[in-house]
C-alpha cells in the first residue's frame, strides 16, 4: 500500500517536473528596462536607443505620463553589460522585469504614482483615462441602414465606439458567418454617419489589412487569444487592439498574449475581460470580476469587461457592467440591437436601445463613486 502511494509520487513528480522547470525558466527570463529621468530630453533617449541596439537588443520605447521608459529584449546573457547604461545621462536607473510577460508588465512603470497606460483610439476618444470606454453595438453586422440606426442610437446615448463583427467565429459552421467585405463597408459608412470609432474582429491574419483599411480598432476573439500567428500580425498595424481573453486561458497566458503584440511593435494594446468557463450553466461564461483588479495590479495596459458574452443573458448585463465599472474596469464593451428577437447573432444577450441608454444613465453614477467619467 504504502509502496504504491510513493509509486504514484513519484509519477506525479515526473509529470509535473517539465512544466514546473518551464515556469521556472520563464519567471528567470530577465528582461532590462532602462528608466528615464522625468526630465530627458529626445536626444539623451536617442542616446540610450542606439546603445542598447549596439550591445544587440531590441529597444522598445513606452511612453509615459511622467517620464519614458525603454524595455530592451534580448540575450539573457549580456544583460550585465545593460546596467552600465545606468551611467548615460537621462537615464535614471536600469532594472529587471521577473515576470514572464515584460512590456505588459506593471513593472514598467512608475508604480509610485500609479501610472497607468491611456492612449488615442480614433480622434478625441481616449481609452484608460478618467473618461470610461463605452463599446456598444449588435454581435454582428447585419445591414447597412439597421447598422447606421444602431450607431446613432448608442451614440445619442452616451457609447463612444461602434462594434459589429463582419467575419464572425461560430462555433457551428452552418450558422451565420458574417457580411465580410461588405459588412466593413457598412460599418465605415456607420461610422462616417453617426461620427463614432469603430471596432471589428479580425479572424485570419491574412485578413489584417484588409480589416485595418475600413475600422478603428481590430479585435481578437476569445478563440483566437493564442493565435499567435495573428497575434504577431497585429505587432505590425496602425490600429489599436482590442484583445479579448480565451475562455481558458489565465491571467497570466493572456498577459503574454499581449506581450506578443506589444513585443512586435504595436503599443495600443486593450485587454477585454469576456467570461471564462467554469461548471456553470445558469450563464454562457462565468464573468471573471476578479480579473479586473488582478490585471490593474500585474499590467498598466487599460482593461475593459463584454458583460454580453460573459453572461449570455441580456438580464444580467445592466448589473454585470456596473460591477464591472466598480471593480476597476477601463470600460465596458455590450451587445445592443433594436429587435434582438430576430438577430442574425446573440439576441438573447443584447439589450434593447432603452435599456442602453438606462445602463448609461446608471454607470455615470459607479462611475462618479469610483473617481471617473462616462
Ligand atoms: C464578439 O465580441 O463578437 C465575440 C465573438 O466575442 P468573444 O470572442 O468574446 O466570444
Ligand atoms: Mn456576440
Amino acid at each position: 500500500m504504502e509502496n504504491k502511494c510513493i509509486e504514484n509520487l513519484v509519477i506525479t513528480a515526473r509529470f509535473f517536473r517539465p512544466l514546473i522547470t518551464e515556469h521556472r525558466s520563464l519567471e528567470r527570463s530577465e528582461t532590462m528596462i532602462i528608466v528615464m529621468k522625468a526630465g530627458a530630453s529626445e536626444g539623451q533617449l536617442e542616446e540610450v536607443v542606439s546603445r542598447i541596439e549596439e550591445l544587440g537588443y531590441t529597444p522598445h520605447i513606452i511612453h509615459g505620463e511622467t517620464r519614458n521608459v525603454i524595455g530592451a529584449i534580448g540575450d539573457e546573457r549580456g544583460k550585465a553589460r545593460l546596467q552600465y547604461l545606468e551611467s548615460l545621462p537621462g537615464v535614471e536607473r536600469v532594472v529587471p522585469i521577473l515576470r514572464p510577460y515584460k512590456l505588459a508588465s506593471i513593472e514598467v512603470k512608475d508604480q509610485k504614482v500609479g501610472e497607468r497606460t491611456s492612449f488615442e483610439v480614433a480622434d478625441g476618444v481616449v481609452v484608460g483615462g478618467p473618461k470610461i470606454t463605452v463599446i456598444a453595438g449588435p454581435c454582428s453586422v447585419e445591414s447597412k441602414d439597421s447598422l447606421v440606426d444602431i450607431a446613432l442610437q448608442v451614440k445619442k446615448a452616451g457609447a463612444s465606439i461602434l462594434r459589429g463583427g463582419a467575419f464572425k467565429p461560430r462555433t457551428s459552421p452552418y450558422a451565420f458567418q458574417g457580411l465580410e467585405e461588405e459588412g466593413l463597408r457598412f460599418l465605415k459608412e456607420a461610422s462616417e454617419a453617426a461620427d463614432i470609432p469603430t471596432v471589428t474582429e479580425v479572424v485570419n491574419p491574412g485578413d489584417v489589412d484588409l480589416v485595418a483599411g475600413y475600422v478603428d480598432i481590430l479585435q481578437v476573439g476569445a478563440r483566437n487569444v493564442q493565435n499567435f500567428a495573428l497575434l504577431k500580425r497585429l505587432g505590425d498595424v496602425d490600429n489599436p487592439i482590442l484583445l479579448k481573453r480565451g475562455m481558458m486561458t489565465t491571467i497570466d497566458e493572456f498577459l503574454m498574449s499581449a506581450e506578443y503584440i506589444l513585443s512586435a511593435g504595436n503599443t495600443r494594446v486593450i485587454l477585454c475581460e469576456r467570461g471564462i468557463r467554469t461548471f456553470e450553466t445558469a450563464t454562457r461564461n462565468t464573468l471573471d470580476i476578479s480579473a479586473v483588479p488582478v490585471l490593474r495590479e500585474r499590467t498598466h495596459l487599460p482593461v475593459i469587461v463584454d458583460p454580453s458574452h460573459a453572461s449570455g443573458h441580456w438580464q444580467y448585463v445592466h448589473s454585470l457592467s456596473l460591477a464591472s465599472i466598480a471593480a476597476g474596469a477601463d470600460g465596458i464593451m455590450v451587445e445592443v440591437h433594436p429587435e434582438p428577437e430576430i438577430a442574425l447573432c446573440d439576441g438573447p444577450q443584447s439589450l434593447k436601445p432603452k435599456k442602453f441608454e438606462a445602463l448609461m444613465a446608471a454607470l455615470e453614477k459607479i462611475a462618479e463613486a469610483v473617481g471617473r467619467t462616462v
